[in-house]
């Protein structure tokens, strides 16, 4: 079969999008990472390491212990920790002594309340201070900290709860009353339910105490106790596909990597105002929006909020962010309106703006430059890997819409793929590994990051079928250039085979949200009796632009002049395409829908506008 594909670096060099943004002659403070080669031919683990301090008396490795007391004892105990925006705007700050205090506080409470070590305490709420109290103090105790997203449904929480054998539980008042209620008499395993914004002495709903009234009870200090590396820390459930979501393991040592990876593929540094827009429900808001910011001895801004684009705007313009991470829909929603509303504010404080999470197209990474005066800077990594693992560095030219080169301490591989478009594994366990630039295969990193899942909770099997031939295989489908660059192609599961030829669906919305008047596209396989699949976009438009069947038509010949054979045959108009909550188009929704099939598993579906 040929398998000609669509080039990502082609289709950039086709574009109105620069093929390189280059970064020589950029004013400002040397970044973290200057030398690529150099400063990956010379890392280790165990140097990362050793920019941690250690639990003292060295008693093992704790995340909350590098996240806060560690300064809370030493000169930055009165810099800002935590810079939290409610809804209305208004400011709560909380320095590193006073994170190290309530996070103490709440590592007590769990104690007083028997939850101990490895014992699982979620958190179901928006993202107010005690969320990060309770995340910090969780992880003091030596307890494992899963963060629920708030806007779940009760049957989504039900489910992750119970995969994770919930001992507490912290909500607020009404999210108990709405979504935890109505299915606490499934769960005998919660013993315990805090709420916060309860008065310490209203006695709730049965089952239930206020989290004042606990944690105002116990001392400010908490000494953690001994942890080992290797003991669970973090447990984050990703989406599956169909059938359960699936519980991701992550350990204290994952603070090593979340700390080095934060420096080099964020830039970040002790001093910066760091945003990350991911609610902590997500890997990327726990990692990134708690952890690592604050192993650097960041200030962290918190946004109780949802997306607005003149709030955001406002919020990057007069809290001095010097540090954004964000996703691609985002930054997409504020493209739409050009560079203008950008522009009209002073963002001279932004050093670095970089993005995760789905594909990010080269026109958003060249509007960033235009609109914010930085370039966005792409980064690759999932739930599994627990930090970033493939990214585009402060010093290092860009190839917008390539998504980088691997971190230091990362390996990263190519393997040949079989016909379930999966890496092909031979039935002595082997794999085969792609050298030449330029060809697909499933990307996959040689394991042994300090991040790296220890395994899907009741889930040994599972976990074992994601390593082969000693890698492990992320189910994505990538391409790397003669530079070393990496450009991911799609989720194995979205591949595209249209008559002999395979098409990531990113490529071809990529090309399709050049023209003027899409703001967006997702593109799936439409079961064809010729081709195999026929490539089908559903796109949205930009304001001000009309539906009609004169524009659908100007879009496919677009598409046919940039894509050839691989340019969408079917285009129709949707005024919303469905995302997940953390900002990826479902395209396997898209899917289902067309086909008539069931839709799977809907629990992480954004609300539609
Ligand atoms: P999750 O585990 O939910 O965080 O999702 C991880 C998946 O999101 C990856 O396996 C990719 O398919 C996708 N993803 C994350 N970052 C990027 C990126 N920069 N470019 C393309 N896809 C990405």
């Amino acid at each position: 079969m040929n398998r000609a594909t669509t080039a990502g670096n082609a289709t950039i060099a086709g574009t109105a999008a620069a093929a390189t943004i280059s970064k020589a002659g950029e004013a400002g403070a040397p970044a973290n990472l200057t030398d690529y080669e150099r400063t990956r031919a010379r890392f280790s683990w165990s140097d990362a390491r050793a920019l941690l301090d250690g639990l003292p008396g060295g008693r093992g490795l704790n995340i909350a212990h590098e996240a806060v007391d560690r300064h809370a004892a030493g000169p930055r105990a009165g810099t800002v920790a935590l810079r939290c925006l409610d809804r209305a705007g208004a400011v709560t700050e909380l320095t590193y002594a006073e994170l190290a205090a309530e996070s103490a506080r709440f590592a007590n409470a769990l104690r007083a309340l028997g939850v101990g070590r490895g014992e699982r305490v979620f958190s179901l709420l928006g993202r107010v201070p005690e969320l990060y109290a309770t995340a910090l103090g969780t992880l003091k105790n030596t307890s494992v900290f899963s963060p629920l997203f708030p806007a779940f449904g009760p049957e989504p929480i039900a489910e992750r709860l119970r995969l994770g054998g919930g001992r507490a539980l912290v909500t607020s008042p009404e999210l108990y009353e709405r979504k935890v209620a109505p299915i606490r008499a499934e769960l005998p395993d919660l013993a315990h339910v805090l709420l916060v914004g309860a008065a310490p002495d209203d006695p709730g709903p049965a089952g239930t105490i206020p989290y004042r009234a606990v944690t105002e009870a116990v001392a400010p200090l908490f000494e953690i106790p001994p942890t080992d590396p290797e003991d669970m820390a973090l447990l984050h459930f990703t989406s599956g596909t169909t059938g359960r979501p699936k519980g991701a393991v992550h350990v204290h040592e994952a603070v090593v990597a979340h700390h080095a990876t934060a420096a080099y593929a964020l830039d970040l540094r002790a001093g910066d105002v760091f945003w990350c827009t991911a609610d902590p429900g997500w890997v990327t808001g726990t990692s990134y929006g708690i952890v690592a910011p604050l192993t650097h001895g960041a200030t962290l801004l918190v946004d109780a909020a949802e997306f607005e684009a003149a709030r955001w705007y406002r919020t990057l313009e007069e809290q001095r962010v010097t540090v954004w991470y964000t996703a691609p829909t985002a930054l997409r929603m504020l493209m739409r309106h050009g560079t203008g509303p950008a522009r009209a504010r002073d963002l001279s404080a932004l050093r670095f703006v970089a993005s995760v999470g789905e594909p990010l197209n080269p026109e958003v990474v060249v509007w960033g430059a235009e609109a914010l005066g930085r370039p966005v800077h792409d980064n690759w990594w999932q739930t599994e890997t627990g930090a970033i693992m493939i990214g585009n560095f402060a010093a290092m030219d860009i190839r917008p819409g390539s998504m980088g080169r691997p971190l230091p301490g990362i390996e990263a591989a190519l393997l040949e793929r079989g016909a379930d478009g999966r890496a092909l594994v031979t039935p002595g366990g082997h794999v085969r590994v792609i050298d030449e630039p330029g060809r697909d295969g499933e990307l996959a990193l040689a394991p042994g990051w300090p991040s790296m899942f220890r395994g899907y909770l009741d889930d040994p099997g599972r976990y074992a079928a994601s390593f082969a031939g000693g890698w492990y295989l992320t189910g994505d489908i990538a391409r790397r250039d003669e530079d070393g660059y990496y450009w991911f192609v799609a989720r194995a599961d979205d591949v595209i085979e249209s008559a002999g030829h395979l098409v990531g669906p990113f490529e071809v919305e990529s090309v399709l949200m050049e023209h003027p008047a899409v703001a967006e596209a997702g593109v799936i396989g439409k079961p064809d009796p010729i081709a195999g699949e026929i490539v089908k976009a559903f796109v949205t438009l930009r304001p001000g632009h009309r539906p009609d069947e004169a524009l659908r038509r100007e879009l496919v010949a677009f598409g046919r002049r940039r894509l050839a054979s691989l340019a969408p045959k079917e285009i129709v108009f949707e005024p919303h395409l469905p995302h997940t909550r953390s900002g990826k188009v479902m395209r396997r929704l898209l899917k289902a829908r067309e086909l008539g099939l069931p839709e799977g598993d809907v629990s992480t579906l954004e609300e539609t506008p």
